[in-house]
């Protein structure tokens, strides 16, 4: 199996390659030219077997430069106990119909963590194996989830050291102390005058600065991204849809080769795309149901077949979600239509016309696989106070795919037993969810954390609790013009401390 780019499938490239490039030169992103085959044995098998056991199962079947064995330490180092619990991924029964299949119990409280603690043993070990030698310094740009997960991902793995910039103010408090917190000698956080925009066009700046590629090149030090469109981040994502299926499968909620839905909340496409791939693998999966909140481009697209990203943006409660371009559609795109050019085409028209509309044949393909619904802060909150009180506490995002499951099943009459995806803890966005359930939002990030775990009957995760206690490590802020001197001192007192 090779990886070609989604707007030229003469460029093919191995897994490795794919992982270490992250994007094709050609601006497109990397996919696999074959999709491996999941039987039902296989997914029986996989029943009896543990959360690492059962991410290398599936990670193995798409990366063959890497064997079962070397993935499975991967995977044992990056879902190891003291990350996650001893089901990553467990599922817990909501309705006669909804199972939550919970994804925010690893170190960040988000499911980013997935990807994120695996990717840094994909990177570095496959420029192991494509013969650089290097060291990686990963820059990312975020507006909260993805720095914090990136940081935990990286921190302290040899080989690779981690720059994250964030918008000064721009962060809610309480991402900016997961971040600023981070333990690790590899790692650097940095503040940005400046709003996300600003802080993503400086980052992209200095990627695209060849005169500093070439002083990093001549201290043998490359830089990379733990963008989610890079493949190392999707292939982990594929695993967790398996693992659910295999524990309703073990609760007796479906024998093997009953066929389930899965309802996924949606931004830059990733997460229900990784559904996609084990659905085309062959497990059992009918509908895949995408939940946007307000900005709902992806729900005008699924309905009409044009993707207009020329809209007002909305600043929601679902922050994670405020997402107008999902890169990852191009790969569904490329998949569907098997066409490098029709990709090439849209993609054109997405940067000239901010706009473009499928074929009619490929929008019937996706329509086969996909359904969609969208819904705004209002109903998000009446969501997180109805399903409250029948006694589960969702986040704000997982609140959007809730409420765009019930109404889908509403509109439908679909009894499917589905998998309704929670991406992350309600801990992690207390004020929203404090609100939601009716009660005052008083006092600091700490006193409104104790509040929601009060009211909810749960402690708060020990990953936000210890924060209250840790040291900040970063307080720089700078103007965006200077992130490239930011980033060259600190890859010089990187290369110092290890030398
Ligand atoms: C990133 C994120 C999403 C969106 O996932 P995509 O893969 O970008 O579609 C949803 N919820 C939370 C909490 C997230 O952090």
């Amino acid at each position: 199996m090779k990886y070609c780019s989604t707007r030229d499938s003469a460029h093919l490239v191995t897994d490795a390659q794919a992982i270490v490039s992250g994007l094709a030169p050609d601006g497109g992103l990397y996919v696999p030219t074959d999709i491996p085959a999941l039987t039902l044995a296989d997914i029986k098998s996989l029943c009896a077997c543990s959360y690492a056991e059962r991410a290398a199962d599936i990670m193995a079947r798409f990366l063959p430069s890497f064997t079962y064995a070397e993935l499975l330490g991967f995977a044992q180092r990056a879902y190891a106990g003291d990350k996650f619990p001893p089901l990553a991924a467990p599922v817990v029964p909501l309705s006669d119909t909804a199972h939550i299949l919970e994804l925010f119990h690893g170190p960040t409280c988000a499911f980013k963590d997935f990807a994120l603690q695996m990717l840094p043993y994909l990177l570095t070990s496959s420029m192991r194996k494509t013969g650089v030698t290097d060291r990686v310094c990963i820059l990312v740009a975020t507006s909260g989830d993805t720095g914090k997960a990136a940081l935990c991902g990286f921190a302290d793995v040899a080989g690779a050291s981690i720059c994250v910039f964030y918008p000064d103010g721009g962060v809610s408090n309480m991402q900016r102390l997961q971040m600023v917190t981070q333990s690790g000698k590899n790692v650097m956080v940095c503040a940005i005058n400046g709003n996300f925009d600003d802080t993503q066009n400086a980052v992209k700046r200095i990627f695209a600065d060849t005169s500093f590629a070439a002083s990093l090149k001549a201290r043998d030090v490359r830089l990379s991204s733990a963008n989610s469109i890079n493949w190392g981040r999707l292939v982990p994502q594929i695993a967790y849809y398996v693992s659910g299926y295999c524990e309703l499968i073990n609760q007796g909620v479906v024998t093997p080769g009953d066929a389930i839905n899965a309802c996924v909340p949606t931004g830059n496409f990733g997460d229900i795309l990784a559904a996609w791939f084990a659905k085309r693998m062959g497990l059992p999966l009918k509908t895949l149901i995408c939940a946007s909140n307000s900005n709902n481009v992806l729900t005008d697209f699924l309905e009409t077949g044009m993707y207009d990203r020329n809209r007002p943006f909305h600043y929601t409660t679902s922050p994670s979600m405020d997402i107008l371009i999902s890169s990852n559609l191009e790969r569904l795109l490329y998949l569907l239509s098997g066409s490098d050019t029709e990709v090439a085409g849209y993609m054109a028209q997405l940067a000239s016309d901010a706009r473009y509309t499928v074929s009619p044949a490929l929008f019937d393909a996706i329509r086969k696989d996909f359904a969609c619904g969208f819904c705004g802060d209002a109903e998000a909150a009446s969501t997180i106070a109805a399903t409250f009180r029948e006694g589960y506490l969702p986040d704000t995002h997982t609140a959007v795919a809730l409420n765009v499951y019930e109404a889908y099943k509403k509109r439908t009459g679909d009894l499917t037993q589905t998998l309704v995806v929670s991406t992350a803890s309600p801990f992690k966005f207390p004020a929203s969810v404090l609100k939601a359930l009716g009660q005052p939002v008083a006092g600091g990030d700490f006193q409104v954390l104790d509040r929601l775990s009060a009211i909810a009957g749960q402690p708060v995760p020990l990953q936000l609790d210890e924060l209250r206690n840790k040291r900040e490590r970063f307080s720089d802020t700078v103007p965006p013009e200077v992130i490239r001197i930011a980033v060259d001192r600190f890859v010089n007192a990187q290369l110092e401390g290890n030398a």
